[in-house]
């Protein structure tokens, strides 16, 4: 075993999920018998996804849990357990697991090019500002920087954090998926080509056949963590903004500021951009291009190929 690797073991993170076998089951067995039980409603929430979400991708990802034997567990629990909804909706994405793996397999090109081809007509100007402020999580946007933080060091957040995140750089921020992509994969924990690829670019709208979400990163904020829960965490710079604040310190007065021991600009960025034109613009551009033949015939042919019995 090369060196490098046994040492690189030896410094695993503490705050990274335990990793092996034995721990991929225990994760299994807490999710069966309590954790599970609020999956459905905690799924999109930053802070609470940590406890409820099975957190089985890394053990999946690492071959430590196959997904045949995460199915064969859950669906036998589903017929005794307490909370049959919850565990019925954490399989069916298992089936999702299989099913984007299924895609990368049919194109495996998914990791370079634009699925449809018509988007790559679609010019994207590379600011390395934006990109850099996006990596380090300093967009001023205090969700989008928290997600980022979180992930970097504990490499794992929930499905709508990382769907997020990418809205952000590909259509706030109006950056080439490909600007992100790897710094992203990078950073999981639970580095998966197949579900990676071909999510992040449903999450960039580069497909022409999914629809496009674009997120709205202080309405995300105060819908997920209205209390700023998971953003103090991960951002200590905002510890002492009130709840009122949290989602948009920027918009404290000079006074309100010095009275909270942070000055917006100095201590934590203001907004990187106006978000609410520039998701705008971005959701015109996209949408617009959705009518160039390229992409019509594109779409035709994904449709085809990743649909058809
Ligand atoms: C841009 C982007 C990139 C992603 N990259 C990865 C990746 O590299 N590796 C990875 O495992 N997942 C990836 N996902 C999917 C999803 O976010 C994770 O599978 C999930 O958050 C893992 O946490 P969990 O095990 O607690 O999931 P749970 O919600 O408990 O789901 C159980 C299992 O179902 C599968 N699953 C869940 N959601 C999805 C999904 N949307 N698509 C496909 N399979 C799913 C996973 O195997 C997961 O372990 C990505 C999502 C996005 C938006």
């Amino acid at each position: 075993m090369p060196i490098e690797f046994v040492q690189s073991l030896e410094v695993y993170p503490s705050v990274f999920q335990p990793a092996g076998e034995d721990n991929a089951f225990k994760y299994l067995e807490s999710f069966i018998a309590e954790r599970g039980m609020n999956y459905s409603k905690h799924i999109s929430k930053p802070a609470e996804s940590r406890k409820s979400c099975t957190r089985l991708s890394p053990y999946i990802s690492w071959g430590n849990l196959s997904v045949k034997q995460a199915y064969q567990a859950l669906n036998e629990a589903q017929k005794i357990s307490n909370f049959k909804g919850p565990i019925k909706n954490a399989i069916t994405r298992l089936k999702w697991h299989c099913h984007f793996i299924q895609k990368f397999e049919v194109e495996g090109n998914y990791e370079f090019k634009c699925i449809n081809k018509g988007y790559e007509l679609l010019a994207h100007p590379k600011n390395e500002l934006f990109i850099k402020a996006w990596e380090e999580g300093k967009t001023g946007f205090p969700l989008v920087d928290a997600c980022m933080r979180c992930l970097i060091t504990t490499g794992w957040i929930n499905f709508r954090m990382r769907a997020m995140l990418i809205s952000f750089l590909c259509h706030h921020l109006y950056q080439d998926w490909r600007q992100g992509v790897h710094h992203v994969a990078r950073q999981f924990l639970d580095y998966e080509p197949g579900i990676h690829y071909p999510q992040f670019q449903m999450q960039a709208g580069t497909t022409g056949v999914n629809t496009i979400r674009i997120y709205n990163p202080v309405k995300q904020s105060s819908d997920h963590d209205p209390e700023g829960i998971f953003i103090k965490q991960w951002i200590p710079e905002l510890q002492n903004i009130p709840n009122s604040f949290i989602h948009e310190p920027h918009k404290m007065s000079l006074m309100e500021q010095q009275l909270c021991n942070i000055i917006i600009g100095k201590d934590y960025p203001f907004p990187i951009l106006d978000a609410t034109i520039a998701g705008k613009a971005a959701r015109d551009k996209i949408w617009g291009h959705r009518r160039e033949i390229l992409v019509k015939q594109e779409s035709a042919r994904i449709l085809f190929t990743h649909t058809r019995n």
